[in-house]
């Protein structure tokens, strides 16, 4: 390794622990949201003939409504939004540093796969369990974490004083049935979302 090379590292050491530690410190603050949204069983809509009267996705949406508002970002607009035989949807803005900062788009759902049988034994779809390190239960990894992981981003910029673009997230309930209100919803905000210079998916 070049010494200017190790000098960088050297100096910039400190502050790549403590950015670890403090991201390791909001993970363990926030699983307990995390744990909570995998036991609402919000089966996406062509799997949950029910989806329309029993209020699961608008809770699982409200739920995640509830823990972004608890971030307390700066420059945060959220809406829930439902329209008329649509699911639900979370539109999220939060103010860029400057004032022609550009937009990103931050794109996830919350709407989950059929629970489906062959559980082993202890885990299931409404029961969040972490085991070596991994977390079981539907709708964690696909694509619930979505939220958490825009949101602690921006959090993390925001926390270190970081100037951050105008990000916009659209958190969907529909994807696992093949998005069918996307672009209805994409159409009926366009003048909010702007024009994306980035667009970044947290669908897995
Ligand atoms: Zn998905």
């Amino acid at each position: 390794m070049l010494q200017r090379q190790k000098l960088l590292l050297k100096k910039n050491l400190p502050r790549a622990r403590s950015q670890l530690l403090w991201v390791k410190l909001q993970i363990f603050k926030n699983l307990i949201f995390f744990l909570d949204y995998i036991k609402i069983p919000n089966i996406s809509r062509n799997y949950d003939s029910n989806w329309s009267t029993n209020g699961l996705l608008e809770k699982a949406a409200n739920h995640i409504k509830s823990w972004i508002e608890a971030q307390k970002l700066h420059g945060l607009k959220i809406e829930y939004i439902q329209d008329p035989q649509r699911t639900p949807l979370l539109f999220v803005e939060v103010k860029g540093a400057k004032e022609n900062s550009p937009t990103i788009f931050l794109y996830g759902h919350f709407d989950k796969q059929p629970h489906l049988s062959g559980w082993d034994e202890g885990l299931g779809p409404t029961i969040p369990v972490i085991k070596d390190g991994k977390l079981y239960g539907r709708g964690g990894a696909d694509d619930g974490y979505s939220s958490f992981a825009a949101i602690l981003s921006i959090k993390a910029c925001q926390a270190q004083k970081l100037d951050h673009p105008r990000c916009v997230i659209f958190l969907e309930g529909d994807e696992e049935s093949g998005s069918q209100d996307l672009p209805h919803y994409l159409i009926s905000l366009k003048e909010k979302i702007g024009i994306p210079s980035l667009i970044v998916n947290f669908e897995k």
